[in-house]
């Protein structure tokens, strides 16, 4: 187990972020053996990392990038979502899941939350689907999986892609008939998306992976994420097949320089450097998740009586030991404490507790009114989420007298106006 006791970790003591990441003297090692390698990038690392995440969650492929952001945008590419799609996902999430069907010119669309999970809803979903919707985005916020039986079964009837957005919840899963199926492992998603940005669960530093069981969908992603090129010569076209032009016969020669660009690619790479790091994080996962897990119970019952506060709920209890928590976020009643969420921010934050108001609705957000014409009451759920949230610090370093400090500091933000 760890040992988040350790002095060294400047986040042991003083301010607590709302999320932090946990490096350690092997993940400095890891790295500082690559640095004295030769491949600093295109190595053995990539290879060997992708291999032992797909591995770990479930997947034939597994493909890293430089960001889930370039992930998601790659999803997109591969599965063919282009000009005159849409694309629905939530607008509880970080703005790149639903940027990413702009990348590609499709039509970001938002379906409305459950009140529960704050995950997308299989009810607003339908209410929200169109003709020209292609593919469903679907984001397991805060860690919590979302209905993915039920939205896959819904998306997949109308011929949709399903991509999950799995930022939150690496290492996580989901319990259905029986048994725990692996966020990127199971039957629902066609592509699952995860990242390694330093305030998630794991870290590359920057980083992110796409997973699929699908083999020509990972071949492009590979492709794609390097330029569009192609170095296998089962796969080459040729550059040309005028072979009666004077430079035919030169042009054919297909000598060890030869590669060819098939797609229009991107350099979407991630290095040797932060596939050092994300393995050895990748050997701590699983004590990362369980110390959040930890962290999230002395939470729920720091603040149970709490008439103001709203602690997490699960949509499903079945998945309660299976859910890899990255954010805790509380509803709070500002109202009945009489304070505006800016002055319990400050308030806690002088008493050394950061927190994050995670997500204001991407709906909501000036390019998105401006571009696509949404606004408020589109999602009227997410909207009300909204004005209550408040993400407060989680991650595996937290000791339990930090724990007890924010539920402290939380239990005061009423007591002083009394
Ligand atoms: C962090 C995050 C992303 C983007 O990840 P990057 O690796 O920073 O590009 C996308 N979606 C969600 C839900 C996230 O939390």
């Amino acid at each position: 187990m760890l040992k988040p006791q350790s002095k060294s970790d400047p986040a042991a003591t003083g301010f607590l972020p709302y999320g932090r990441q946990w490096i350690d003297e092997d993940d400095i090692q890891a790295v500082a053996v690559v640095l004295r390698s030769d491949f600093l990038t295109c190595g053995p690392k990539v290879e060997e990392f992708e291999g032992r995440f797909a591995a770990r969650v479930g997947a034939r492929h597994a493909v890293a990038m430089n960001s889930a952001t370039s992930a998601l945008h790659v999803a997109m590419l591969v599965t063919g979502i282009k000009r005159g799609d849409r694309v629905i996902t939530t607008p509880n999430t970080f703005l790149a899941s639903a940027n990413c069907a702009a990348f590609v010119g499709a039509t970001p669309d938002f379906a409305d939350i459950d009140p529960v999970s704050y995950n997308l809803d299989v009810v607003a979903l339908a209410r929200s689907w169109q003709p020209d919707t292609k593919a469903v985005t679907a984001v397991d916020y805060a860690g919590q999986p979302c209905d993915m039986p039920r939205i896959a079964r819904f998306a997949r009837e109308r011929g949709a892609v399903v991509i999950e957005d799995a930022c939150h919840s690496v290492g996580g899963g989901i319990a259905h008939s029986g048994r725990v199926w692996s966020t990127g492992g199971h039957p629902w998603a066609d592509i699952t998306v995860f990242s390694f940005h330093p305030v998630k669960t794991m870290t590359s530093g920057e980083g992110g992976v796409l997973v699929t069981d699908n083999d020509a969908w990972a071949e492009n992603a590979r492709r794609l994420r390097s330029h569009g090129v192609v170095k296998d010569p089962a796969l080459f076209v040729g550059l040309g097949s005028e072979l009666g032009h004077q430079r035919g016969s030169q042009l054919a020669e297909r000598g060890p320089w030869y590669h060819e660009m098939q797609n229009l690619g991107y350099n979407y790479r991630i290095t040797d450097i932060q596939c050092a790091l994300a393995l050895s994080q990748l050997r701590r996962l699983s004590d990362f998740i369980a110390r959040r897990r930890e962290i999230v119970a002395r939470y729920n019952a720091g603040f149970g009586g709490l008439p103001w506060l709203t602690t997490p709920a699960l949509r499903d209890p079945a998945n309660r030991d299976c859910i890899s928590w990255h954010l805790y976020t509380v509803q709070i009643a500002f109202e009945n404490i009489g304070k505006t969420r800016t002055q319990v921010m400050t308030e806690l934050r002088e008493r050394g507790v950061g927190t994050q108001v995670l997500y204001i609705p991407v709906h909501l957000q000036p390019w998105y009114r401006q571009r696509y014409g949404y606004g408020p009451g589109k999602c009227p759920v997410a909207e009300e989420c909204y004005l209550h949230s408040l993400s407060l610090p989680l991650y595996p370093a937290m000791t339990d007298a930090d724990v007890d400090r924010v539920i402290g500091s939380v239990h005061d933000l009423s007591a002083e106006t009394k």
